[in-house]
């Protein structure tokens, strides 16, 4: 018998770390054929094959080498290439995660009629500015089976007309790998975390703050990496922040002066960051997948954006907000006191039980199993919808209870 097929579309490295444990048990499975996709959004050692490498997963089956000058052309050549692959591979599913351009690549697959999974759905910040608004609620709209990770987040899909029955809280994958690959291996990272490893870095153990900072509201306009700058200026120890090549790129454009505290290196791997997480007094962030991290390895963290797709962490004491582009209502010292208030501070992780992989790479395979993913059909459809299918003054198409199994 022909084993069923799933296509998994990834393209940067929070998506190798947050969908790591749920593509090892895909692999695992021998009733399923996984083909691993790469778009290739990320592509250097630093940003990609490491991550493979550290966190054990198994290489892309398929590099895409999608590239473009601009957000347009980058989404457009995603869609271009992954068009063909689908197209030949013809699987029961096409799986995306998160909101970047790759997930833009889910036009392919809607083209061809392939059913589309959507893991990290119904997440939204409400800031339309943000091309990340835009992309997780086309693919939200396309998909036929949503996994999003709280409860709140499936009252937010639920309201913007999206069918519940079609949308499954998981919890959020990325406690399941801070517990498989941190918590659990505690000793091996205490080893790491030798006196030489930080004095290699320029800097001193448990006495400096980890930064990362790569969003465009935040880099791409002078005045608000400036005002980054004057954050870190104003902190009372070192800064260390593995920078993305943009921001460096942006900063020497920008002829900005870079605070004497300030350490700038290139991006790091997983395990080196977690280290540098782990025994700093505070992340500065305007990372989605960090302020995560950072809430549930109980350190204390300012989270540099207008807007966020996870108020959980101020719901729980877990950090404290910093706009860049309001300098009134967000000034320097009270931000650096704040963070300084949560030193030593525990809150509960708001994130999900660790279970988060399990639960979606068992459902992915029930519906492989059950042929269960197509849910854009009419008899799936939570709205009445018969007057589509009304010909000659009959109906043709009988509709389901709204909270009938999917
Ligand atoms: N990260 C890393 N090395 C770094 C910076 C970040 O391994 O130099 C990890 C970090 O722990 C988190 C993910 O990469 O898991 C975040 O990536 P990024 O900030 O690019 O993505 P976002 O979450 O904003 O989409």
């Amino acid at each position: 018998m022909k084993r069923k097929r799933l296509a998994f579309i990834l393209g940067i490295r929070p998506d190798v770390i947050r969908a790591s444990l749920i593509l090892k048990k895909l692999r695992a499975d021998t009733e399923c054929d996984l083909r691993f996709i790469w778009s290739g959004q990320h592509y250097s050692d630093n940003l990609k094959d490491i991550f493979f490498r550290e966190l054990q997963v198994a290489a892309p089956d398929i590099e895409l080498g999608a590239a473009g000058a601009n957000d347009a052309e980058i989404s457009a050549s995603v869609i271009a290439r992954l068009y063909p692959v689908l197209e030949s591979l013809q699987p029961d599913a096409a799986v995306f995660l998160g909101d970047t351009n790759t997930v833009v690549g889910c036009l392919a697959a809607a083209q061809l009629n392939i059913p589309i999974v959507h893991i990290e759905g119904c997440m939204r910040s409400y800031d339309w500015r943000m091309p990340e608004e835009k992309y997780r609620s086309t693919i939200d709209h396309l998909s036929d089976v949503i996994y999003t990770y709280l409860p709140e987040y499936k009252q937010q899909g639920v309201a913007e007309g999206l069918n519940p029955d079609s949308i499954v809280v998981v919890g959020n994958p990325i406690v399941d790998v801070l517990n498989e690959y941190y918590f659990a291996r505690q000793d091996h990272f205490a080893c790491l975390a030798s006196e030489q490893f930080f004095a290699a870095r320029g800097i001193a153990r448990d006495s400096y703050y980890l930064m990362t900072c790569h969003r465009r509201e935040n880099v791409h306009q002078r005045e608000s990496l400036g005002r980054i700058l004057q954050l870190v200026s104003a902190a009372d120890s070192t800064v260390y922040f593995p920078a993305s090549y943009r921001t460096q790129k942006l900063l020497r454009e920008f002829g900005l002066s870079l605070p004497s505290n300030l350490v700038i290196t290139d991006p790091v791997g997983y395990e080196e960051f977690l280290v540098l997480m782990t025994r700093s007094r505070g992340i500065l962030t305007d990372s989605g997948t960090v302020v995560e991290e950072a809430c549930v390895l109980q350190i204390p963290c300012v989270q540099m954006r207008k807007s966020t797709e996870r108020p959980q962490v101020y719901a729980v004491g877990a950090a404290v907000k910093f706009d860049p582009n309001l300098p009134e209502a967000y000034p320097i010292k009270a931000v650096l006191r704040k963070l300084t208030a949560l030193q030593g501070k525990q809150w509960p992780n708001p994130f999900g039980d660790g279970r988060s992989s399990e639960r979606i790479a068992e459902d992915l395979l029930r519906r492989l199993r059950e042929d269960a993913f197509a849910r854009h059909r009419p008899d799936c459809y939570h709205l009445d919808i018969a007057g589509s299918y009304r010909e000659d003054g009959l109906i043709v198409v009988s509709r389901k209870p709204s909270n009938s199994p999917a």
